[in-house]
Parts: C-alpha cells; structure tokens; sequence
C-alpha cells in the first residue's frame, strides 16, 4: 500500500515537473552567426592558434571577448575570464650529436632524433632482422640495435597514417628492446618511412609537452635512444665495425597556456549553484609542413567548430536561462595532450562535485548532415546512461541525425573516443560524453579551413549539444555516474 502510493506520487510529480520545462529557445541559434564566429576564429591572422605561443593567447583574449559578447560573465580565476597553466616543453636542442665511427650525421635532415632524452651512448651495432621474433631471440644487451622498418603487422586503416607510422613503427619495438637491454635503437627507414620523414620532423623538432603530474619532470629522464636514418645507411650499417656515439641533449622549459571559462547564471536559487559543462577546445596546430601553398593549419573543424557553437549556445542560454548555471570552457593546449582539460578537471574553478555532465564537442561539422556520433554512448566507454538517454532524447527531439555506432566501439582503429577533452572529466568520475561528426581526409591539414565546413551541419550539431544541455540543466535530478568505465585505450 506504501510503495503504491509512493508510485502515485513519483508520477504525479513527473507530469508536473515536465509542464514546468520551458522549450529550448533553439531560435537564438543561428547559422548567421556560427558562420561569422567560426571565419574569425579559423582565420589566418591567429596562425593556427597553436599552444604555447603568442597565438593561443592571442586567440584565449579574442574569445574572452566574443564570451562577454555573448553575455557570459567570467568564470576563470580571479574573476577574470582565464585560467592559466603552466604547460611543460621538452625539446632535444641542437647540440645533439649522432656519429657513427667518425661519420657524423647532421642533425634532422640526416638523422631523426625520436625520443626525447637525455642521454650519452657508446655502444657497437648489431643489426637484426624486422620481426618480434628474431628481437627476442637476438642478445641485444648494450648494442645499438639496427633494424630496417616495414610495414608489415601495423594497419594502415587509419588518419594520417603516414605521419603517424614513424611512431607506430617505434613503438612495436621500442619497450621490448629497452627491456632487454638495449643501448639504442636506429631505425632505418624503408620507403614509406622516407615518405613520412618530412612529416614526423615537425613533431620531433616541437619536442613533447607535459603538465603537472604528466611528463613534469627535469630534466627530463633518461631513456634509451632512438633515431631514423636514411634508407641509403643500410649497407653501410649492416658491414661497418664502427661504432654509435650518441649523445642526445633535450632541454625543458615553461610557458602559459590558457583555459577561457565563462557562465550563464542560472535561475533557480538552488540549482544555480551545479553546473553544465560545455567543453571545446580553443588551440590547433600552428604552421607546420606545407599542403600545396599553404602552411597554417587553421581548424575551422577542429575545432573552432565546437567554439563557434559555445558561443552560439551561451546567446541561447543569455536569452532564456535554465535553472543550472551553464559553464563554458574553452580548453587550451588539447592537441598537445589533453592539457587543458586535465588542468581544468583537476583545478576547477566551481566545485568538483557541483558539475552535473560534462558536453564535450571537437570536429562537429563536417561528414554527412544526417549523421554523427555521440562517444562513451555504449559499454565499456559509457559513463552514465541517464546523460546518453538525454543526448539521444535531445536528438530525437531536435536534429534526428541517424547515430552512428562503430566509432564508440572499443576496437575502433582510431580509439576516437580516448582523444578529446571529455576524457580528464571521465577519469574524474564526471558524466560525460562526446559529440562528434568525426575524422575526415582533411583533418589535421591546412585544408581544414572554413569554407569546407557544413554550417547546416553545425547548426544541427549545436542545436543537439543545446538540446542536450538544455535539458540538463532543467530536469530535477542530475545523471548518475556507472560504476564500471574504461579508463585508457
Ligand atoms: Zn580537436
């Protein structure tokens, strides 16, 4: 008789709370002004807004104001709009040296210094054959192994595989031989690794980058050496009797980087103090290797797309706010590491526990206009089904894209959903969850510039994410968390 009435009570306030709901006012999105935020954003003038230069910055203070444009008030520290971090950069300086016997090898166009180190090496060669099998079998204690590289056992069925083969191929053999002893590795490239050479080079001579309590270090610690050489050394490396003198010299330095944080307050006395996190990432590639003429890698996808909806969303909420306050935050350094976010995750400046989900877009508008893909939808990736059950009720509501499902999936080649800002928030034990229109062949090129974004797209992408939030912050419970998430790829 209790439960029962109990039941009659949950119902009835279910019905009565759904009345209260005002509609999301999805008519203060428009495509008019996604398209004039994004031009900006993604123009030449901030060079690819890459972190840890002039550029973020410049970018963090143009988005600080299009934030109070939109009727945000500052949410970062100190009451400003910004909340700065230090972001660690560890770079092999030019007096590293690479000889073989009394052949030195000229630093970058000779050789590829592929691991960040500090360390001196000695040692003779031995060359080995390219297979797991004969580099377990092989006495590799103190030699500079030499291995030819092949493609062979790596899948080439991913994004930017050229560039990313180097690595690839490294890190099949790399902990193995470290293990065993190993003084060195040389790698010498096969073709496609000739291939790839210009395109790695960028990325070894940026260095790495850490944040406090990941790769914070210095200096930073020595490891065994690694390095590319030209296909035409085979022969020679194969005969010679000579032997690897190597002395690689990293150095580690400091810079700012930055988080924007806004807020639209919300309403309701109560719930005005738990939070909707909307999450974008502010930051790109910088200049880099040229395609055709041009070098800037602009990211009008990634992702000045999902920046241009946060702004978009907060004139929404500006209009028309919800009971929640909406949090807006414009993640520095991502593509350096997911720096930002782990900064914000673990310095957030509202309380922890009062952050309700967490809405994180990156590279949302591009592909097909009916489709797209909501990340940490489906086990073991899901966080919490009471976030999903809204992100996809949000859907059905508003844009009605068909949703894909293999991109959350575990063995996705990509391990996509590893690759944004949500997943600091995720390790936190925070809802969250994904919203994507995925890769595409001009990711991460100067080619992913403005004009090749569906802005029709991006405006039901943003009326989703909208939708979504919306709801968050309206609804009287907030999503609960699952016990059972997976954590790394
Ligand atoms: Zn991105």
């Amino acid at each position: 008789m209790k439960n029962k009435l109990i039941l009659i009570f949950f119902a009835f306030s279910s019905v009565a709370f759904s009345q209260t709901i005002k509609k999301p006012l999805v008519s203060a999105i428009t495509v008019k002004d996604l398209k004039s935020d994004l031009y900006q954003m993604a123009g030449d003038h901030f060079n690819g807004r890459e972190a840890g230069t002039l550029d973020e910055l410049k970018v963090s203070m143009w988005l600080a104001d299009k934030a109070k444009e939109a009727g945000m008030s500052p949410a970062g520290d100190d009451g400003t709009f910004f909340q700065f971090f230090d972001l660690y950069r560890h770079q092999v300086t030019s007096n590293t040296k690479f000889k073989i016997g009394q052949k030195e090898y000229k630093l970058w166009s000779e050789v590829l210094i592929a691991e960040t180190t500090n360390s001196r090496v000695e040692a003779p060669l031995l060359f080995i054959d390219t297979t797991i099998d004969a580099v377990e079998k092989a006495e590799v204690k103190g030699k500079a192994v030499v291995i030819l590289a092949s493609k062979e056992g790596i899948s080439d069925e991913i994004s930017l595989f050229d560039r990313r083969y180097p690595g690839l191929f490294k890190q099949k053999y790399y902990e193995l031989l470290a293990s065993k002893g190993a003084a060195a590795l040389i790698i010498v490239a096969d073709e496609l690794g000739e291939k790839s050479w210009s395109q790695v080079e960028p990325q070894m001579t940026r260095g790495i980058y850490g944040i406090e309590g990941n790769r914070d270090k210095i200096p930073v610690p020595a490891r065994m050496p690694a390095f590319w050489l030209h296909n035409d050394q085979l022969e020679f490396l194969k005969n010679t009797k000579e032997h690897l003198l190597a002395e690689v010299i990293s150095e580690t330095y400091k810079y700012p980087s930055v988080n924007v944080v806004g807020k639209i307050e919300g309403i309701d006395v109560k719930l005005k103090n738990e939070y909707v996190l909307f999450s974008g990432h502010q930051d790109h590639d910088g200049v880099r290797q040229k395609y055709g003429q041009d070098s800037i890698y602009n990211g009008a996808d990634d992702n000045a797309s999902m920046c241009a909806a946060m702004l978009g969303i907060a004139r929404a909420y500006k209009k028309q706010p919800g009971k929640r306050t909406a949090l807006f935050v414009f993640h520095g350094s991502e593509e350096r590491g997911l720096l930002g976010s782990s900064w914000y995750a673990s310095h957030p400046t509202v309380p922890e526990k009062d952050i309700i989900a967490v809405l994180n877009g990156d590279m949302i508008g591009r592909n097909d206009v009916n489709q797209a893909a909501l990340l940490g939808s489906s086990a073991p990736h899901e966080n919490s089904s009471d976030l999903v059950a809204i992100a996809k009720r949000a859907n059905d509501e508003g844009p009605k894209f068909e949703l894909d499902k293999l991109w959350d999936k575990p063995e996705h080649p990509e391990y996509f959903f590893f690759r944004s800002d949500h997943i600091p928030y995720v390790r936190k034990g925070i809802p969250a969850v994904f919203f994507t229109s995925v890769l595409h062949s001009q990711y991460h090129t100067p080619m992913d510039e403005s004009e090749n974004i569906d802005y029709v797209k991006l405006h039901k992408m943003t009326e989703w994410i909208y939708r979504t939030g919306w709801m968050l912050s309206n609804e009287t419970e907030r999503p609960k968390i699952l016990p059972k998430v997976k954590l790394e790829r």
